[in-house]
């Protein structure tokens, strides 16, 4: 059986949240946002889940959270680094012996079943696919003073979210030659593995409710899903 890990980033500061409290670890129906993420891993079919926090935050994570709502996948309990993408090779190298990895913001606490399963479906037919949905609005690439000076034609913009799955001999051998150029203006998974490897990653539909919560307007609109979920 091919073994998939799931690598789960909050090693996140938060600072757009405008709270004490990182967001990842912020209430929502009662239970610490990360929680979600990690129990949608914990019921689906992943061997393993590694936990990327901040560093000197692994004990609160473990007592705090995975202890208590007895998540037995967390295999790794691994400090994260400055940016996303130190934090995401951080968790890579827990995950060593992997076959797949699924890359998650912990932020995004609406990733289900359905997008995990097409996920590990998807991946091993393409070697690399990431949860997306179709842009609503019309986007436009503005200039250093603002001017709108590009209209991309918006049937063939998507908005990338997590998880974003891979092989993991792909990725981490993309990451490892990214980090070594430190040129770094990267966001997310698929751009190093697309300009490392020249390989494309296969979209596949998420859900736009499967948002990353940034901002205190996100924390309400999540809180209204989850009441619009539970009742
Ligand atoms: O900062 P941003 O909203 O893009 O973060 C996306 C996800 O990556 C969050 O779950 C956050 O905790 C995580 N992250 C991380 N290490 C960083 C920055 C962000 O694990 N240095």
């Amino acid at each position: 059986m091919e073994q998939f890990t799931a690598i789960v980033l909050a090693a996140g500061s938060g600072k757009r949240m405008n709270s004490a409290i990182q967001k990842q670890y912020l209430l929502l129906a009662g239970k610490p946002v990360l929680y979600y993420s990690l129990k949608a891993f914990e019921e689906s079919s992943v061997s393993a889940i590694v936990l990327v926090t901040g560093a000197g935050e692994e004990d609160y994570c473990r007592k705090e959270i995975v202890a208590p709502y007895g998540f037995t996948k967390v295999s790794a309990i691994v400090p994260g680094g400055k940016e996303r993408y130190h934090s995401v090779f951080a968790g890579l190298k827990a995950a060593d012996g992997a076959d797949y990895v699924m890359i998650h913001d912990g932020a995004r606490p609406f990733v289900d079943a359905d997008m995990i399963l097409r996920s590990m479906e998807t991946v091993k037919q393409f070697g690399a696919c990431v949860v997306g949905m179709p842009v609503k609005d019309t986007i436009k690439v503005v200039d250093d003073d603002h001017f709108a000076i590009e209209t991309p034609a918006r049937q063939f913009l998507w908005q990338a979210q997590t998880p974003q799955t891979f092989t993991y001999r792909a990725i981490y051998d993309a990451y490892e030659k990214m980090l070594r150029r430190e040129d770094a203006a990267i966001t997310d998974d698929a751009m190093v593995f697309d300009q490392i490897t020249g390989k494309h990653v296969k979209m596949i539909a998420g859900s736009y409710r499967n948002i990353k919560i940034t901002t205190p307007e996100d924390m309400a609109a999540a809180e209204m899903y989850m009441h619009g979920n539970n009742g």
